[in-house]
């Protein structure tokens, strides 16, 4: 058997690390070629050198040096820059690891589907802003894309080989965040290492504040509708506090398939890792005994408004869900900066949405100008929040 060769877009971070995790168990089956992060050389350099990598690229330019000089001697070839990434990506692995957080995963995913590999996607930003482009993509070259997200890997779980018209309904769970209890109140006051202490998962700092809004579970849908060919009425989501159940596929016969697991991204990593076959991973075993209980509840669109307003971007489609993403990932950031409250990033998509109606994008141009549009209007609102 010849090793698979992987590469890995945002390495350093909570989804790149999971999956390293994984990869480095197996050297025999899969063989890293690309590792990508954004500022952490010392995290990049020590993941490539572990792994033999034959290529590390940087994003932030002025980090050129220091990865340069980190990865002296070892003979693996160093690059910086934006544009280095994409060129990285386009050269194509076997398994691409797409882990970039925001809509800056955008045009490495682009162009490791358009090199026409299996691509595994975590960057639920690219696929809510540009879903008929990725999707198109992955058909026109002929590549496979595998869904990461734990609900959706849970979904195609329970939908693979699925006969068009046997499925009713998809729902999607999600824990409730750390907040899922909180009043109004309470979380107009809840601070950026509240939002981030999330209860059964650990993960990158955007996300998290995303699962505290329930924003990640509204993006989470408008994902699920370009993975998967259904309506977006087809597409629910249902409070589940101890993330044991990811999702559900509803059939027309009134059968329910679930996956279920304990909340360990490694599960879902594997899946696309090994698919169709499998492969063993070191995550704790799902005891149900031990669990005792699984809890189900309607969301909460009052407390959780973001939810709200996901729900209605998916209904309405054309340019709304790439406002929704850039605005939200605007919202989070001033969020995380200690600009804004945590009330705030909810309204500030809302107002992103009212100010800026922008016809439906038919290219990679115009999902950047409704990107940028959609950035400035909510700066403009922030600016007058703040002043
Ligand atoms: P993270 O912040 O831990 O890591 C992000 C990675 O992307 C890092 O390697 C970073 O260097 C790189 N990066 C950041 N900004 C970049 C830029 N502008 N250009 C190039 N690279 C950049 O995030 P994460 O939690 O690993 O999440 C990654 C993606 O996976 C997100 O889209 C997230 O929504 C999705 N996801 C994460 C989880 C999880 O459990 N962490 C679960 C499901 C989906
Ligand atoms: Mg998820």
């Amino acid at each position: 058997m010849t090793a698979r060769s992987i590469a890995i877009l945002g390495a350093t971070g909570s989804i790149g690390t999971s999956t390293l995790d994984l990869v480095e168990r197996e050297p025999d089956r899969f063989r890293v070629t690309t590792l990508t992060a954004q500022r952490d050389v010392d995290g990049l350099a020590a993941a490539a050198r572990r792994t033999g990598a034959e290529l590390a690229v940087i994003g932030d330019p002025a980090r050129y040096d220091d990865l340069k000089a980190a990865l002296a001697g070892t003979g693996i070839r160093a690059a910086a820059g934006v544009e280095a990434i994409v060129e990285a990506a386009a050269a194509g692995a076997d398994w691409t690891m797409a882990a970039i957080v925001g809509i800056a995963g955008l045009r490495p995913t682009l162009a490791a589907l358009a090199a026409g590999g299996t691509v595994a996607l975590a960057n639920k930003e690219s696929l809510v802003s540009a879903g008929a482009l990725m999707t198109d993509a992955a058909r026109a070259h002929g590549a496979t894309l595998l869904p990461v997200d734990s609900e959706h890997n849970a979904v195609f779980q329970c939908f693979d080989h699925a006969a068009p018209g046997s499925i009713r309904k998809v729902t999607l769970t999600a824990s409730g965040g750390p907040f899922r209890d909180w009043s109004i109140e309470a979380m107009r006051a809840a601070t950026p290492a509240q939002a981030v202490r999330h209860p059964n998962w650990s993960m990158g700092a955007k996300i998290s504040v995303d699962s505290a809004t329930l924003m990640n579970k509204g993006l989470e849908l408008i994902e699920a509708f370009h993975l998967f060919p259904l309506p977006p009425e087809a597409f629910d989501a249902i409070i589940h506090p101890q993330s044991v159940v990811h999702a559900l596929v509803d059939y027309i016969d009134g059968s329910v398939l679930a996956q279920l697991g304990t909340p360990d991204m490694r599960t879902p990593i594997a899946h696309s890792l090994a698919w169709p076959q499998r492969m063993a991973t070191p995550c704790r075993r799902l005891d149900l005994a031990t669990v005792g209980r699984l809890d189900f509840l309607a969301p909460d669109l009052e407390r959780f408004p973001a939810l709200a307003i996901a729900l209605d971007v998916l209904a309405a489609g054309g340019a709304r869900p790439a406002i929704l993403n850039a605005a939200n990932e605007v919202a989070v950031a001033a969020f995380l900066d200690g600009r804004i409250g945590f009330l705030d990033i909810a309204l500030i998509v809302r107002k992103a949405l009212e100010r800026y109606d922008p016809p439906a994008p038919a290219s990679l141009d115009d999902i950047f100008a409704i990107d940028a549009g959609a950035r400035r209007a909510a700066q403009a609102t922030m600016e007058v929040m703040t002043a």
